[in-house]
């Protein structure tokens, strides 16, 4: 199995002297177990701060050890009745191609004719089931709210937009990094409005967009979105915090934003969560999203880096704005 592994903590933007990859030996299987080939690794920002040694939901990733992450692939050899040879699986061996161990680790996903298997790391994965949750449960999205959402042309981000337009935003505002990102959001993710937000302040440029402010806010950058936000909330709004890129990679502690003296005035309601939290509402998330995936009411796309040695570098890609939808890497086949 070649795979992939942290052998020293990034201080600001991770280099490749920070991982190695190895060759691992994987020994028979043993009763109940399978072996998987990854057909697709997904490549995260929660990842950045996995390699970082600090408490957090997830434990930091050890050195020396492979990087683990939501993968998709095949059983190919299986002592399990649960799982045969042949299922497609979901599960959290990443950063490898080749893995095993108990059956209970690897969650049976149907393959859906004309759909790519890495749509279980995007539209019916945990990417959109994080769209969804924000929305839903972290913001209590309401008929008529006006939404806006930063990362908007990412993964979640991308989500959270037609989502929002499907359950009865009056209006969907998003930025995004490349005119090329801005163009998709009205043109093809059904957004009323959109903005880059490289082009100039992010409050101005919101402010034009949003001429009647904003009920809804879903973070994923942080910053001087999130500032921006805190400036446009209508009275009672409501922020979904995700996430906030715009730090990760950053060697300065981020300093609060301005404007926090408006979840006050305003009676806004900021509220951080973690998808994993949630699972609870997974079910009624693929239920819903299956429909509409087939109806065509939702729309994805991903970007698909091929090459496990290619891995490292499409997280990279990712952090930098290189994606489109999901970041994928494809692993050839055995
Ligand atoms: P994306 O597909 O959105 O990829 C990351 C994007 O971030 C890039 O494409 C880039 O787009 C943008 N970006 C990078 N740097 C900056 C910056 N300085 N300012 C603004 N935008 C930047 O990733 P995901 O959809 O997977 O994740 C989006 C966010 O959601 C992240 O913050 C992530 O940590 C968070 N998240 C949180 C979860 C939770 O449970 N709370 C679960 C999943 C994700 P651009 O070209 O527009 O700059």
């Amino acid at each position: 199995s070649t795979q992939i592994q942290l052998v020293r903590r990034p201080s600001g933007w991770p280099t490749t002297d920070d991982v190695r990859t190895v060759t691992v030996e994987l020994p028979d299987l043993e009763d109940g177990q399978v072996r998987v080939a990854n057909e697709f690794l997904s490549v995260d920002p929660y990842m950045r701060g996995r390699m970082n040694d600090v408490k957090s939901y997830t434990p930091p990733y050890a050195l020396g050890e492979t990087m683990t992450g939501g993968a998709v692939g095949r059983v190919v050899e299986s002592r399990s009745d649960d799982v045969p040879v042949g299922a497609v699986v979901v599960h959290q061996e990443g950063w490898r191609d080749l893995t095993q161990g108990d059956a209970a680790g690897f969650r049976v996903v149907e393959e859906i004719p004309g759909v790519p298997n890495s749509a279980y790391l995007s539209v019916l994965g945990m990417t959109a089931f994080t769209a969804f949750v924000g929305l839903k449960e972290i913001a209590q999205l309401t008929q008529g709210d006006a939404v806006f959402v930063s990362g908007a042309a990412g993964a979640v981000g991308s989500m959270v937009g037609q989502i929002a337009r499907l359950t009865g935003a009056s209006r969907v505002i998003g930025s995004a990094g490349s005119a090329e990102k801005v163009a998709l959001l009205t043109e093809k993710y059904g957004f009323d409005a959109a903005f880059n937000y490289k082009d100039g302040p992010v409050a101005e440029q919101l402010a034009e967009a949003a001429p009647q402010g904003i009920d809804v806010y879903f973070d994923n950058v942080g910053g001087e979105h999130l500032e921006a936000a805190l400036g446009a909330f209508n009275d009672g709004g409501r922020g979904a915090l995700c996430g906030a890129i715009a730090d990760y990679n950053s060697t300065e502690k981020p300093v609060g934003p301005k404007n926090m003296a408006n979840i006050v005035t305003r009676g806004l309601t900021l509220k951080g969560f973690t998808v994993g939290n949630y699972t609870r509402h997974f079910p009624d998330f693929i239920s819903q999203m299956s429909t509409w995936l087939q109806n065509g009411d939702v729309v994805f796309d991903e970007t698909v880096v091929d090459g496990i040695e290619n891995t490292f570098d499409a997280f990279l890609q990712l952090m930098q704005g290189a994606n489109t939808g999901k970041m994928v890497v494809r692993v050839a086949a055995p």
